[in-house]
């Protein structure tokens, strides 16, 4: 398994000199399957860039989205598949979002905000409300399961399992959230036990709070207790605050660092960052899953 990043930004895009390290992209990621198979999570801006690379390919692309803030939708009218004749695109949506989140996908597609309408696209659309699972790669060792996200307006996190290399994506997600509770933090620890890469909502620090308590996100320090408490191999800090400069992120790692050693925990912390790829390899023998990050 291979994960690439696109789009690391939570929100709005932020480019600029303060974010060339990190990016200003928003959410993307590229899971490349030792089957072959692809899995895009989101439509955030950074899929623009992603699309020119399923372009050469003739199989379905599979879009995974998490919920239909724009943040994880507005790239989609840039995705090159989309425009390519008869291309097939199974677009993966929780059975709780359902059909809102597929018009919410397409109407930014309406003539108006954007000049090619959906409607007009040469490309098949297949959407896909249940069951991912099993209509997915169950067959070829791969295992998709879902956990509802602690976020305003709902959406999914997904954990990927492939011959016991294991990848999830939670994201946008407040661990404590001051109202409505969808999943308890110690579901999520049962849920993440002893995955090997962890991307997860980090978007906030002590000093947004309680100011953006209820948005639906993370505090970065909430995050790191987490991978420990779910012995987590490596922790991928994802969806930044567009706010967050490349210093400010700098200093979030070593934070983590230190954090992660004091607890003498075997889980290692990084911020994601667009063109980061972590490659999985799961022993033929057995063992730790090896984790190469560059
Ligand atoms: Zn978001
Ligand atoms: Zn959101």
């Amino acid at each position: 398994m291979i994960i690439t990043f696109y789009g690391v930004r939570g929100s709005t895009p932020a480019p600029g000199p303060l974010t060339v390290k990190y990016g200003g992209n928003t959410s993307c990621v590229h899971i490349e399957l030792e089957t072959g198979h692809d899995l895009i999570l989101d439509a955030g801006t950074g899929i623009r860039s992603l699309g020119h690379k399923p372009a050469k390919k003739s199989t379905p692309a599979s879009i995974l989205l998490s919920h239909g803030h724009w943040d994880h939708i507005q790239g989609y009218p840039f995705f090159d598949p989309i425009y390519q004749p008869d291309r097939d695109i199974h677009v993966y949506i929780s059975v709780q979002s359902g059909r809102k989140l597929l018009s919410t996908l397409f109407s930014q597609m309406d003539g108006t905000h954007f000049p090619v309408r959906a409607e007009d696209l040469p490309s098949n659309h297949f959407p896909k409300f249940k069951g991912i699972e099993s209509e997915l790669y169950e067959r070829e060792g791969i295992q998709v399961v879902k956990q509802p996200l602690n976020h305003p307006g709902g959406g999914v996190a997904y954990r990927i399992n492939e011959n016991g290399a294991s990848c999830a994506y939670v994201t946008d997600n407040e661990l404590e959230p001051p109202k409505k509770l969808t999943t308890r933090y110690d579901q999520w620890v049962n849920y993440l036990h002893g995955v090997d890469v962890l991307i997860h909502d980090a978007q906030y620090t002590e000093d947004d709070m309680p100011h953006k308590h209820g948005w639906g996100h993370s505090l970065i320090s909430q995050v790191r207790q987490l991978a420990t408490d779910a012995e987590v191999g490596t922790l991928v800090m994802f969806h930044h605050d567009p706010e967050r400069s490349d210093s400010e992120l700098d200093e979030i790692q070593i934070e983590n660092e230190k954090y992660l050693k004091s607890k003498h925990a075997p889980t290692r912390s990084v911020c994601a960052a667009e063109g980061m790829r972590i490659s999985l390899d799961k022993p033929v023998l057995g063992g730790a899953t090896r984790i190469g990050i560059d």
